[in-house]
């Protein structure tokens, strides 16, 4: 079965003085049976040093497995389009890491230029904040592809997560880290086409969260597009790639 892990870190974390290699990369993915690897740069790393996000296109020239994702910058800018970029990744905008959303972003005025001109774009962001701010967020978009990390898990309850969200077609939702429980929650309500695989790698392994899709009491076919359909459908890359 065609696997495509839709979400790990590489490269250098200031913030936690570590670094996710690619050979790190590779050997999970050699190890699990994964094909292809969505690459973000760590936040800690991306707002030091804007650099990172181009050294992620360059190592994607040497590594044809891996799918980059841009990191939004602080200023707000957009995908650049044409460079190889697969989607972007949008991480507690000027808030607080992982812990607390900043609301004034959602009055900038650039906020609304920065959807226009990614739902143009038109290629996925995974989105993460806390959950009233990603409410308020998602409220301002009509296209824009998102993916949610970890079924909401670490924005809030992913109970209003689904809730709120499950009839807007636009929002996706990855695996990582989350509970099978609850995965299977989402299906059940929304189906599997909205639901992305993914390993969060460091804070996960592809090979234990891959594990855990493959645990999952549905068919084969719904497995696949979890695994990888859903992805390759959302950023355009065709089966062959
Ligand atoms: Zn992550």
């Amino acid at each position: 079965m065609d696997v495509i892990d839709s979400h790990t870190h590489w490269g250098p974390s200031v913030s936690m003085g570590t670094e996710v290699t690619t050979e790190e990369l590779l050997r999970q993915a050699e190890q699990s049976g994964v094909s292809r690897i969505v690459i973000f740069p760590f936040p800690s790393m991306a707002l030091a040093d804007e650099e990172i996000n181009q050294k992620l296109l360059d190592e994607t020239d040497r590594i044809r497995k891996f799918i980059p994702y841009y990191y939004i910058p602080e200023t707000m800018k957009p995908i650049p389009k044409g460079k190889g970029y697969y989607g972007g990744k949008w991480h507690w905008m000027r808030g607080v890491q992982d812990c607390s959303s900043n609301y004034q972003v959602l009055k900038d005025p650039k906020l609304e230029e920065f959807i226009d001109t990614s739902e143009r774009i038109d290629l996925p962001i995974v989105i993460e904040e806390e959950f009233a701010f990603t409410q308020t967020f998602i409220k301002k978009t009509k296209s824009l592809k998102i993916i949610i990390p970890h079924l909401g898990g670490l924005g809030g309850n992913p109970m209003d997560f689904l809730d709120t969200f499950k009839g807007r077609d636009n929002v996706y939702f990855d695996t990582a880290l989350a509970g099978s429980d609850t995965i299977m929650k989402f299906i059940n309500q929304i189906g599997h086409e909205r639901i992305l695989f993914g390993s969060d790698v460091p804070f996960g392994t592809m090979k234990w969260e891959l594990e855990k899709v493959l645990s999952l009491p549905i068919g084969d076919d719904k497995k696949e597009w979890i695994l990888s359909k859903n992805l390759r459908r959302l950023i355009g890359l065709s089966q062959i790639a």
